[in-house]
């Protein structure tokens, strides 16, 4: 137990290491830096930078990187040495404040979407003081932001502490008008993380899993997650012993790991830490990402993070906890206790009511990819229309409110924002609707939709940006407001009437609510490319531009990346299918149907029997063939013709409408093959190898 606590956060570089080993002065230069975004002097820099590297060597590390967040939705690194020459033919080792402030980088081969072609060859890294530097093998880890020379943003950080700005600015401005000056409101995320453990050894005989993080062939198992035998079953001792490594690895690294348990499908599991700051919140998700693959390597195991490596059973998703709090811990998303309380959290409840619905599409563009695809809309994941689930006691406090209408019976009296206090809203019965992209869950937001591989900064990004335009609305309409009462009474209201349509208690899974979805005029943006569309709407542009969150340039940046990247993984994977049928199944089918032949002809030869298996498989066999290479050709043609367009919206399209179905109908083809072919012949591990083979 003891050790637990002194292990924790042992490689991080916090406010307690900072306070032992910096001087006074710089401390409180340091806190400033971080909680009020005041420059350090180069001088205050020097200081921080020397401790920091004293800290560093005698923990082992030898090496310094700017860590960042390219828009690859990874992380990069590039080491530098503390060493410098003494001038005596020797080496000291030398980290000073300029270094940490600030590196160069090339980076050259990062995406840019046309930015850095337009502005600047170079980037560079900055410092971001709010998230504390860590040591990670013998490498100190400096969280930096990641920008071109004219500023542009070319990482996900960037815009991610912009919109934290932004909604802190507006939120703010509306607290102020309840009388809480000075506190400073920051946003709140906790990310549960869904992920698949498979034995290396069945990996590695698989090149879809190698190159793709998912299968792209394979024949159902008599046995998937019907039984539901798996969701919080046992854990392995194999992946216990994993989960305690992995723990332990996240917890010397500050990473607040929390929660561990099995998933609905075989092999599938889910990490949840204890939430903390948006930017931290990030940052702690991409290591936590990395460091499952690291464990899972040490124990013979590949931890697929891919939002759908199995057909047939559940994908992999990644929950996104968001709440809105103040520096002091109080969580504004919490309905409160006094009727002044209540007012408050109804009006940020607007808010976010509000932001969803007006920007519905930059929230499922923020979960858009390749990967997600596969998943939203397949009755395991919310679909890919956005609404909003509020649960049924606090759906019925907004009707009161719209309907000017007595709530909860007693009184009779009508729900007077201000005056009334509401009912406390369990968690349980307010977390009952698990087919909700957008649940309230008691007291934070639940989007549901992220895929499991990405990064939570877009999510955040739109979030923040979304909420802080509701809050600049409402702060503008009230902060000139004669009768605030009335006017904030009128407000919500209105807010009410007109976005109730974004919200839905019902199932998501039902196909009756795609109908009804659309009668509400709710966006459905089925697919990447369809969702894609929208990013460069008027409305979208604007938004980010007014909160400062990306200009017009950087977010066309964000659209050619993103298309680009949903064609590049698709072409890969087709082309990886390609490979794998013409080399591997082709081949291995056709040599086992002539020995069927060999085997009828010996038999009639040496028995004169009718040879009916023999004769009817290798038939149907050979038949399935024929067909698997013609739709081998089909997907070729269909990759050519996909990328012969010139646009890249038109070329998404092309592979969303034309590769995505041949790669569907090719599968079809060689999984019924599979079923058909020995075990010894089939050229893959089968599903219930993949599934089923760690103990
Ligand atoms: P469930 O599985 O029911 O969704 P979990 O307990 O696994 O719930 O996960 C809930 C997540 O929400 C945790 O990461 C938790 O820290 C986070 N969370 C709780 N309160 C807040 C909050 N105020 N802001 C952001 N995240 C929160
Ligand atoms: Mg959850």
């Amino acid at each position: 137990m003891n050790d637990i606590a002194n292990r924790f956060a042992s490689k991080v570089f916090n406010l307690s290491t900072m306070r032992q080993r910096l001087p006074k002065d710089t401390y409180r230069e340091m806190l400033r830096c971080i909680n009020e975004g005041k420059r350090l002097d180069l001088s205050v820099a020097n200081i921080v930078a020397n401790a920091m590297k004293d800290w560093a060597i005698e923990q082992g590390a030898t090496h310094f990187t700017h860590w960042f967040q390219p828009m690859t939705g990874i992380t990069a690194e590039k080491h530098d040495g503390f060493i410098s020459p003494s001038g005596d033919g020797g080496v000291i080792m030398e980290f000073s404040g300029k270094e940490l402030v600030r590196g160069e980088s090339d980076a050259s081969s990062f995406p840019s979407g046309g930015l850095r072609s337009t502005f600047e060859a170079r980037g560079y890294t900055a410092w971001d003081p709010t998230s504390f530097a860590f040591i990670k093998d013998t490498v100190l880890y400096i969280p930096t932001a990641f920008c071109s020379y004219g500023g542009e943003a070319l990482d996900m950080k960037t815009p991610l502490l912009r919109s934290m700005e932004a909604i802190e600015r507006q939120a703010r401005r509306v607290l102020t008008l309840f009388g809480h000056e000075n506190v400073t409101p920051v946003t709140t995320v906790g990310s549960e993380q869904e992920y698949f453990l498979i034995d290396q050894s069945v990996v590695n005989a698989r090149e879809d899993l190698l190159l793709c993080g998912r299968t792209l062939l394979g024949a159902k198992p008599p046995k998937g997650q019907e039984l539901d035998d798996h969701y919080y079953g046992v854990i392995k001792p194999r992946v216990q012993a994993f989960m305690q490594e992995l723990n332990d690895e996240l917890w010397q690294l500050g990473i607040l790991a929390k929660t561990e348990h099995n998933e609905a499908a075989p092999a599938q599991h889910e990490l949840a830490p204890i939430f903390t700051t948006a930017n931290i919140s990030v940052d702690h998700n991409q290591l936590t990402m990395e460091l499952m693959q690291k464990v899972a390597h040490r124990h013979g195991m590949v931890c697929l993070l891919h939002e759908k490596p199995f057909e047939g059973v559940n994908g992999s998703g990644k929950h996104n906890n968001w709440s809105i709090a103040t520096s002091t811990g109080v969580n504004l998303l919490d309905p409160g206790t006094t009727p002044f309380e209540n007012a408050q959290f109804l009006l940020f409840l607007c808010a976010v009511i509000q932001a969803v619905d007006d920007y519905q599409d930059l929230l499922r563009i923020s979960v858009a990819t390749a990967g997600n695809d596969h998943r939203l809309g397949g009755n395991e994941a919310p679909p890919a229309i956005i609404s909003m689930f509020l649960g049924d006691e606090l759906t019925e406090v907004l009707e009161a409110i719209e309907h000017e209408a007595a709530y909860g019976g007693r009184d009779k009296e009508q729900m007077k924002i201000g005056v009334h206090v509401l009912p406390r809203f369990p968690k349980d019965s307010t977390d009952r609707n698990r087919t909700s992209p957008f649940a309230f869950t008691g007291n934070k937001f639940e989007f549901r939709s992220p895929g499991s591989s990405q990064s939570i900064a877009k999510p955040n990004i739109v979030l923040n940006t979304a909420v802080a335009e509701s809050l600049r609305q409402f702060a503008d309409a009230l902060e000139g407001a004669e009768d605030f009462q009335q006017t904030l009474h009128d407000l919500i209201r209105d807010t009410i009437v007109a976005h109730k349509r974004i919200l839905f208690n019902g199932n998501g899974y039902d196909a009756s609510w795609v109908t009804e979805a659309e009668r509400r005029g709710l966006m459905n943006l089925r697919t990447t490319p369809e969702a894609l569309a929208h990013l460069l709407d008027a409305k979208n542009v604007a938004l980010f531009e007014r909160h400062g969150v990306f200009s017009a340039a950087e977010l066309r940046s964000r659209y050619e990346i993103l298309l680009e990247s949903y064609v590049k993984v698709i072409r890969i994977e087709a082309q990886t299918m390609i490979d794998m049928v013409r080399r591997d199944v082709l081949p291995a089918v056709s040599t086992f149907s002539a020995q069927l032949c060999r085997n009828a002809e010996a038999k009639a030869a040496v028995a004169g029997v009718a040879c009916g298996y023999e004769k009817s498989c290798c038939r149907e066999i050979s038949c399935m063939t024929d067909q698997i290479y013609a739709i081998c050709c089909t997907l070729g043609e269909a990759i050519h013709h996909a990328d012969a367009a010139e646009d890249t919206l038109e070329r998404a399209m092309r592979y969303k409408d034309d590769v995505v179905r041949a790669m569907q109908a090719l599968r079809d083809a060689c999984d019924a093959c599979e079923a058909m072919t020995p075990k010894g012949v089939w050229p893959y591990p089968s599903y219930t190898d993949i599934l089923f083979s760690v103990k």
